[in-house]
């Protein structure tokens, strides 16, 4: 089984890096892939470049086994929609399980995806809760999706709807960005090297 974690990663911290090694073991995953949005269809354009923020995630990575830097969203035009992604990586991946890692928050927006449905067509979804957190009603599409049967992911290669519970560490790259901005230290929140790496170019300095 292969986990997807897609972000802007701007810049990569703690909470992604802590997540994606925490489900990889959860899930008992061969890899956790790292996708970093070139173009993101529904925010404010990144403050660093993708190619740059590409690099902090390889950076912040380094040789951790299991996790694995992915940049085909870098390599295609236009807006970097997760369907095209999914659809790109099940050509790589033909039968085996893909699943999808959404935080809560995302999981509330789903349905503002372009072509949100057919996300289930490629890959299981995981809504990564935080410890309390309330499922929302679901509808009748996400009901006869949802499972609470871990194996179930492992059976069939995409199309369930699974909720986990993540120690989510309170860390953002927005609050991250401002510090920088305020010029605190952000250190503890993101690897050295990747503070080594916003310095050399100058990343998020006030304008
Ligand atoms: P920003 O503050 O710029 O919105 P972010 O810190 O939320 O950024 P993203 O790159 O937007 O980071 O997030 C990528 C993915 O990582 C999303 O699925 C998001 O839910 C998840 N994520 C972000 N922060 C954390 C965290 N502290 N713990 C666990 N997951 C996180």
């Amino acid at each position: 089984m292969i986990g997807i974690l897609g972000g802007t990663f701007d810049p990569v911290h703690y909470g992604h890096l802590r997540s994606a090694l925490e489900v990889k073991d959860i899930f008992g995953l061969t890899e956790v892939r790292l996708i970093p949005c070139a173009q993101p269809p529904h925010r404010q354009q990144p403050s660093a470049t993708a190619w740059m923020r590409l690099e902090m995630l390889k950076l912040a990575i380094g040789s951790q086994a299991g996790l694995i830097v992915d940049d085909r969203e870098l390599k295609r035009d236009g807006a970097s929609y997760m369907i095209d992604t999914l659809s790109s990586l099940r050509q790589d991946f033909i039968t085996e399980p893909l699943l999808l890692f959404i935080g809560s928050d995302a999981f509330n927006q789903l349905t503002t995806w372009h072509e949100w449905q057919h996300l289930f067509d490629f890959a299981h979804i995981i809504v990564m809760t935080r410890p309390g957190y309330e499922i929302q009603q679901l509808d009748d599409f996400f009901n006869t999706r949802l499972t609470k049967n871990r194996s179930e992911l492992a059976h069939n290669s995409a199309g369930k709807l699974y909720f986990q519970q993540v120690s989510q560490l309170d860390i953002s790259a927005t609050a991250i960005r401002n510090m920088i901005a305020e010029q605190q230290n952000p250190g503890f929140l993101l690897p050295d090297i990747v503070i080594a790496y916003i310095r050399q170019h100058q990343l998020y300095q006030r304008q």
